[in-house]
């Protein structure tokens, strides 16, 4: 293969590889910002969890003071009650009384109720704390896979662009503002001449640009997409003649493992 487009390919192997792992780059702050957003419904859910109990134990404490209430007042009515002159007072003394009674009777039964809730509150509460523990647990230990692979994938794009600058100074100057060029409108600038079409946009090459692309004597570019040509003799396979005048062990190796 003609040294200059071999060197093209290079080029765009490291260049797709930059791509790659730019996007991935890309891609780690979202992911990082998404596993945060579980980690929020979790801290909300034990917040809910924890309103509810003290919603609970609030109103067990005012059921409590209610009752204490309402044994200051009975109390209070049995002193009256001592001094009381007719009947009729005793006996509205005691009506009272007893309505402070069956009042404090209300109380205890709603405190019944709240302490057998207070139980499956509780054990919410305890349930979403560990949830919640749980949770940050698993996404500090994803940031920090986040931060090594990002960390990774600098390093190896540094590696790239240092790759990259080597590769290029083979490139002539003109071969490579076209590759550039067609980089900057599609991903792929390098593409390969393959069973008499042009692999990227699938044009039918013309016989005699097959065989420009085939010689490799100079850049030959599609006539339909402008991208690079190239011919890989070792895979390429045209109907008309077979494979390329691939070295044989390329040849070979296409064979067997088919
Ligand atoms: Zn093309």
């Amino acid at each position: 293969m003609n040294r200059d487009i071999e060197n093209t390919l290079q080029l765009q192997r490291i260049d797709m590889q930059r791509s790659d792992l730019e996007k991935e780059l890309a891609a780690l702050p979202k992911h990082i910002a998404t596993i945060e957003r579980q980690l929020e419904a979790g801290f909300r859910k034990l917040e809910s969890d924890r309103a509810l109990l003290a919603a609970n134990q609030k109103d067990r404490r005012s059921q409590d003071s209610d009752i204490q209430t309402h044994q200051q007042k009975i109390s209070k009515l049995r002193d009256q009650m001592m001094s009381a002159k007719t009947n009729e007072q005793y006996r509205a003394f005691q009506h009272e009384i007893a309505f402070c009674e069956q009042s404090i009777t209300k109380c205890e039964d709603r405190i019944l109720v709240l302490m057998e809730q207070t139980e499956a509150l509780e054990a919410n509460v305890k349930t979403a704390e560990a949830e919640l523990a749980r949770q940050k647990t698993a996404v500090e230990a994803e940031k920090a896979g986040a931060r090594k692979r990002a960390a990774a994938d600098m390093a190896k794009l540094k590696e790239l662009a240092a790759q990259r600058a080597e590769v290029q100074k083979e490139v002539p100057a003109a071969i490579y503002s076209a590759y550039e060029r067609i980089r900057k409108r599609t991903a792929i600038a390098v593409a390969e001449a393959a069973a008499g079409r042009c692999s990227a946009c699938q044009l039918e090459l013309r016989p005699q640009l097959m065989q420009d692309v085939r010689r490799g004597d100079s850049i030959t570019y599609c006539e339909n997409c402008r991208r690079i040509l190239y011919y890989n003799p070792s895979i390429a396979f045209d109907p008309a003649t077979g494979p390329g005048h691939a070295a044989p062990s390329g040849a070979g190796k296409r064979v067997d493992m088919t």
